[in-house]
C-alpha cells in the first residue's frame, strides 16, 4: 500500500514537471506549418490575405522588429523580437487559453522574416488530465485492491487457523465444565494457536485419564474394604477352625497334626502380608516409609536371596531358575526394601502362575542400570488391567473374583520404593506369561 501511495506520489510529480518543461511544441509546430508555407510562397507579394482562413492570429514581423502583417487589424507596429521566438513559454504560462508560438519565414534560404501565432491552447495542449489523473492513482488504486485482498485472506486464514480453534477450544471447556471430558477439538498442529490446541487436547487426555483413574480407585477402595474384611475374614476363620479341631483333639497322629499346623501357618502368612501391605501402605501415605541406603555390592546380595528363594521352591510344585553368578557391581540400596520389592514380584509371579509353573529370577548390567527381572510363564496380565496395574489398590479384574486373597497395593508399594532409589519398574506381559523388571542406578 505505501509503496502503490509512493509510486503515486512520484507520477504526479513527473507529470506535474512534464506539464511546466514539455508544452506541445510538436503541436503547436505542425498546426502552423500550412500557414507558415503560406507566408513563405507569398512573401515576394506580401499578399497574406490567404491567412484569414486559419482560426488563430498570426504576426509578420520583419528582421528589424517591424510588424508587417497581421490577420487581426491592419494596425502596425513593432514587437519585442526576443520574446516572440519559439515557443513562449513565458507567455503560455501568463496566457491561460492561449499559447504563442513563432516560426521563422525563410525565403530562397535566407530568414526574412519571423511569423507570431497566437493559437487557442486547447488545439496544441491536449486536455489529458483525465488519463493523467488515472494514471497517477492507478498504482495506489491497485495497492488499494491487494491490501484489500490481503486483509480478506488474513480475515480468512484468522477465522481457520485461530477463531475457530479457539471457539472449539471454549466449546470443550464448556464441556469439561460439565464432566464430559471426551469433546476433542480439530485443529491444525502448524500454528501458534494449533500448538495451544495440541496442548489443551494433551491436557484434556491427561484430565480424562486422571479421572477415570479416580473413579476406578474409588470403586477399588470400595471394593478392598470388601475384599480386607473377606480376606482377613477367611483366614482367620480356618486358623479358628483348625485351633479348635486341635484342642477338641481331632488330630489325632501327629502327621495330621503338621498338616493342621501347616494350614494355620500358610494363613498367617497371607494375613501377615495382608496386614503389613496395609501398613506400609499407610506409612507411604504418611510419606513415613523407612528407607535406609547404603553401599554395598550386588553380586553377594543377589546370590543370597537366589539362594533363599530356591529353598522355598524345593517344597513347591513350581520350577524356580535363575543364574550361576549374579553381576557384581557397586549399588546404594536399602538391602532389606529391595529385597521386599524381589519377594513381593516372586510372591506374585507364584500366585499367578499354576503349580507346574516356571519363575526365573535374573539380573543384569544395562548402561548405567543395574536391571532385575522376575519372569513367569503363567496367563499374564490382562491388556486392560496393564496401565493400572501398579495404581494402589488395582487389582486385576480377573483377580477380583477368584480365590487368590490380596491388597491391590503390592506392585505400588514396589513402584515407591524402586522410584526411591532413582529407579524405574517395568511389565511385560501377554497370554504366555509376565515378566516384571526393574532398573536401579550402579555407582
Ligand atoms: P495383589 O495383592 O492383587 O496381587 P498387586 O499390586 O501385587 O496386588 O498386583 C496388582 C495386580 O497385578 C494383581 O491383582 C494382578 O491382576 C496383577 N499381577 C501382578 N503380578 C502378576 C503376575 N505375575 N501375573 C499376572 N498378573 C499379575
Amino acid at each position: 500500500m505505501a509503496c502503490g501511495i509512493a509510486i503515486s506520489a512520484f507520477l504526479a510529480f513527473r507529470v506535474i514537471d512534464n506539464k511546466a518543461a514539455f508544452p506541445a511544441v510538436n503541436s503547436a509546430r505542425i498546426e502552423v506549418k500550412p500557414a507558415v508555407d503560406l507566408i513563405e510562397e507569398n512573401y515576394n507579394s506580401k499578399n497574406f490575405d490567404g491567412l484569414y482562413k486559419f482560426k488563430y492570429k498570426v504576426e509578420i514581423i520583419d528582421t528589424a522588429g517591424n510588424i508587417l502583417y497581421n490577420n487581426y487589424n491592419k494596425t502596425t507596429g513593432r514587437e519585442d523580437l526576443k520574446s516572440a521566438s519559439g515557443y513562449d513559454l513565458n507567455f503560455t504560462a501568463l496566457n491561460k487559453n492561449v499559447v504563442r508560438y513563432s516560426s521563422p519565414v525563410i525565403v530562397n534560404g535566407n530568414q526574412k522574416a519571423t511569423a507570431v501565432f497566437y493559437i487557442a491552447k486547447n488545439t496544441v495542449v491536449k486536455d489529458n488530465s483525465h488519463e493523467e489523473v488515472f494514471m497517477i492513482f492507478l498504482p495506489a488504486a491497485i495497492s488499494l485492491l491487494l491490501t484489500i485482498i490481503i486483509l480478506i485472506s488474513h480475515i480468512f486464514t484468522a477465522k481457520n487457523q485461530i477463531i475457530t480453534p479457539i471457539n472449539e477450544i471454549e466449546y470443550s471447556t464448556d464441556a469439561i465444565i460439565k464432566g464430559n471430558f471426551d469433546k476433542k477439538i480439530k485443529y491444525n498442529n502448524d500454528t501458534e494457536v494449533g500448538r495451544l490446541c495440541a496442548s489443551f487436547e494433551m491436557m484434556r487426555d491427561e484430565l480424562k485419564n486422571s479421572i477415570e483413574r479416580e473413579r476406578r480407585l474409588e470403586t477399588s477402595r470400595k471394593e478392598l474394604i470388601t475384599c480386607i474384611s473377606h480376606d482377613l475374614r477367611t483366614p482367620i476363620s480356618s486358623i479358628k477352625a483348625y485351633v479348635e479341631g486341635i484342642m477338641d483333639g481331632i488330630a489325632k497322629d501327629k502327621e495330621t497334626l503338621n498338616r493342621y499346623l501347616s494350614v494355620i501357618n500358610k494363613k498367617t502368612q497371607v494375613l501377615t502380608k495382608l496386614i503389613d501391605d496395609l501398613f506400609e501402605h499407610c506409612q507411604i501415605e504418611l510419606d513415613k516409609l523407612d528407607i535406609k541406603k547404603r553401599e554395598m555390592y550386588s553380586g553377594e546380595y543377589l546370590e543370597h536371596i537366589r539362594d533363599e528363594l530356591s529353598l522355598e521352591f524345593k517344597s513347591s510344585g513350581q520350577t524356580f531358575e535363575s543364574a550361576e553368578n549374579m553381576p557384581n557391581v557397586l549399588i546404594k540400596i536399602d538391602p532389606v526394601r529391595i529385597e521386599q520389592v524381589i519377594y513381593n514380584l516372586i510372591q506374585n509371579a507364584r500366585k499367578y502362575t499354576p503349580e507346574d509353573g516356571k519363575i526365573s529370577f535374573m539380573a543384569e548390567i544395562e548402561d548405567d542400570y543395574l536391571k532385575v527381572s522376575v519372569k513367569d510363564n503363567g496367563a499374564g496380565v490382562d491388556l486392560t488391567d496393564l496401565p493400572f496395574i501398579f495404581d494402589k489398590f488395582y487389582r486385576g479384574e480377573k483377580m477380583r473374583n477368584s480365590d487368590k486373597g490380596g491388597s491391590g497395593l503390592g506392585l505400588s508399594i514396589c513402584k515407591y520404593i524402586v522410584e526411591r532409589h532413582g529407579g524405574q519398574i517395568f511389565v511385560e506381559s501377554n497370554e504366555n506369561g509376565s515378566n516384571f523388571y526393574f532398573v536401579i542406578p550402579k555407582l
